[in-house]
């Protein structure tokens, strides 16, 4: 295994983008709060490289103009631009690269993604004359300006696919310091496209599965018992607690935070986390494991990624479903009557 790579500020020379047009295609959750990020940095290290928009007419273009920002259909941003950031979903990226951006990536220009996704499934094959980067917060994009704005800055992975110019992984660190990333010292490890993919992928169809469905359980179990379902929800997640471990698990370490807790806690944490890892009691860890593995396979396979296309193509109807289920489901109705009450 090689060494893994991490990049701080230090690491970073923005010139390497000077006089560079940058389009940030997509003026959505990520799209809006690192065009913003970049705007303020160009402001602060009086960059002279520029940010400008590519959107669809409708609300998001105008609310990009409402920030200041020049407009443009997609295709025009991308004929402008130097640097393309490609910031829509990803399932609909596909679509919008063949009609929109592809006629445009001619030599020396730079295709960045936020995602490895369509990269990784071949959904998108640029031309060998471009260099093809990923720079992908592992924030959601309300974080991203937050964090900005704060002066925290967020980790980042970043990855070089196709180095055409020879500066592809300067050009990446640049773009990852423009949008705010590297502030406050924060981290940028470098990866390829295709472990981002494997890695954000499993988080979501793997690690929540497990955590949700153990939600659910011990909700029911507590309901079971006859404790009250608004106190069940509270000692869930609604008092903000395990929000609160989460954190101090980012800030210090998931062990050593544990002393943070009353020993009786500490000690019901490790004996029976000790037990399913020894696969003394059911679901045996190694149940647990084939579980992700099997969804492991999935995305590697690329069987994930064909479901999901299809799912895209026929207007989202298992999603739809699955939505109206959870919500009408009696722990979420509960949970959402019990958030009114909270707020008296
Ligand atoms: P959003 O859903 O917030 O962004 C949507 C943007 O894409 C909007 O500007 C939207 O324009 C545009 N868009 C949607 N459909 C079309 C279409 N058919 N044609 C043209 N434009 C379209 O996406 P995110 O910001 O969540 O994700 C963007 C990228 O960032 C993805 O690759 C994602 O994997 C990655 N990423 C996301 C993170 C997150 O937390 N959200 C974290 C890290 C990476 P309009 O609404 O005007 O139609």
């Amino acid at each position: 295994m090689t060494e893994t790579k991490f990049y701080y500020d230090k690491d970073v020379d923005l010139s390497i983008i000077s006089g560079k047009t940058i389009a940030v295609i997509g003026y959505g959750n990520q799209g809006r709060s690192q065009a913003l990020n970049i705007r303020d940095t160009i402001r602060d290290t009086k960059g002279d490289f520029k940010v400008i928009i590519g959107n669809i007419k409708d609300e998001y273009w105008e609310r990009a103009r409402k920030d200041g920002f020049d407009v443009y259909p997609i295709s025009e941003a991308c004929k402008m631009a130097d640097i393309i950031l490609s910031l829509i979903p990803d399932e609909i990226m596909p679509e919008v690269y063949e009609k929109e951006i592809e006629q445009h990536l001619k030599k020396g220009k730079v295709l960045c993604f936020a995602s490895g996704y369509s990269i990784t499934f071949h959904f998108i094959e640029p031309p060998k004359n471009v260099d093809v980067i990923l720079v992908g917060p592992r924030m959601g994009g309300k974080e991203v300006r937050e964090s900005y704005v704060s002066g925290k800055g967020f980790p980042s992975f970043i990855a070089v696919k196709q180095d055409a110019s020879g500066k592809a992984l300067k050009i990446a660190l640049a773009i990852a310091k423009a949008i705010g990333s590297t502030k406050g010292n924060s981290v940028l490890i470098e990866v390829t496209f295709e472990q981002e993919t494997l890695s954000d992928l499993l988080s979501e169809q793997a690690l929540a599965p497990l955590i949700m469905a153990a939600w659910v359980a011990k909700y029911e179990v507590d309901v079971e018992n006859g404790i009250p379902p608004e106190a069940a929800l509270l000692e869930l997640h609604l008092s903000g607690e395990w929000a609160e471990d989460f954190k101090r698990m980012a800030e210090m370490g998931i062990i050593k935070q544990l002393p943070l807790h009353s020993r009786t806690s500490q000690y019901g944490q490790l004996t029976r986390t000790n037990r399913l890892l020894n696969n003394e009691e059911e679901p045996y860890y190694k149940q647990i494991k084939a579980f992700v593995q099997r969804q492991a396979e999935k995305i590697k396979n690329g069987e994930f990624a064909r479901e999901w296309a299809l799912e895209e193509a026929t207007g989202y109807v298992t999603l739809k479903k699955l939505y109206e289920k959870f919500e009408n489901s009696p722990m979420i109705k509960k949970e959402q009557e019990t958030l009114k009450r909270l707020r008296g």
